[in-house]
């Protein structure tokens, strides 16, 4: 297994897409190795051993593309871990889990197996703005505007940082954390569909291009800025629409990317 240097800072883009289909993987970043952030990934990305390395899982959101393989990988790293993942999210995201996903029904309650002691998955709550520290990072949770209680990240090792607002619409609390952020190297948000589809965005609290360049008016940090969550079938109409904003440091965000701080 790689072994994370100390000091430096890994991302490890294990899916940045807006839909799945082959070679396309749902949302999900690994930083360090341990610490993965959404989960619409880590079992199509990761190979077991990777998978059972992971101590820590933060969700943005209750959506399925965020927590999709959740469930497999729980399987996978079952009887291999001598203590539990824990799983960090909002109460709501939390109890949407319980409720619909690990019910007994559509898959089997890991938050009290194999025992409720010492349990496979640990839920944590998140609290939004307040920080928690795991495996030498500090994790803020950071409000921002989707149809179900959503919250981005910032995430510092002491070093560098970088932020990732999930799925949102237009928001205003991720930009200013970003612009008093110290050491900020990356900003990534969203761009999910194309301008024509601009009414679907707003009801959806989702962003277009166009929507996007009015929101990054507000990021006054000089950062590299990144996006994910495009439309699979609307690639080829967003890209021109996000060169047309002449952003000098925007790009795509590209799946098995790793930055390196
Ligand atoms: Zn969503
Ligand atoms: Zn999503």
């Amino acid at each position: 297994m790689m072994q994370h240097s100390r000091g430096i800072m890994e991302l490890r883009i294990l899916g940045c897409s807006g839909g799945e289909a082959k070679d396309e993987r749902l949302t999900g970043l690994l930083v360090n190795g341990a610490v993965a952030i959404d989960a619409g990934s880590l079992t199509l990305a990761l190979s077991l051993e990777e998978q059972i390395a992971i101590r820590h899982v933060f969700l943005s959101h209750s959506h399925l593309d965020h927590i999709c393989t959740l469930p497999f990988f729980a399987k996978n790293v079952f009887g291999h871990r001598s203590e539990p993942v824990e799983i960090h999210a909002l109460p709501q995201t939390l109890d949407a889990l319980r409720r619909h996903l690990f019910n007994d029904e559509l898959w089997p309650d890991f938050s009290v197996i194999p025992t409720p002691d010492r349990p496979l998955l640990r839920y944590s709550e998140l609290e939004p703005e307040r920080a928690c520290t795991v495996d030498g990072l500090r994790i803020t949770p950071v409000p921002v505007n989707h149809l179900v209680p959503t919250v981005g990240f910032l995430v510092e090792d002491g070093r560098d940082a970088f932020l990732f607002t999930s799925d949102t619409g237009r928001t205003d609390r991720a930009y200013e954390v970003a612009n008093g952020a110290a050491n900020l190297r990356l900003f990534i948000t969203e761009a999910s569909f194309p301008d024509g589809q601009e009414a679907l965005a707003e009801a959806a609290l989702h962003l277009t291009p166009r929507l996007l360049g009015e929101e990054l008016k507000k990021l006054k940090a000089p950062v590299d800025v990144a996006l994910y969550h495009l439309t699979p079938g609307d690639r080829a109409e967003i890209l021109p629409q996000i060169q047309a904003l002449h952003h000098p440091r925007l790009r795509v965000l590209e799946q098995d990317e790793r930055v390196v701080w």
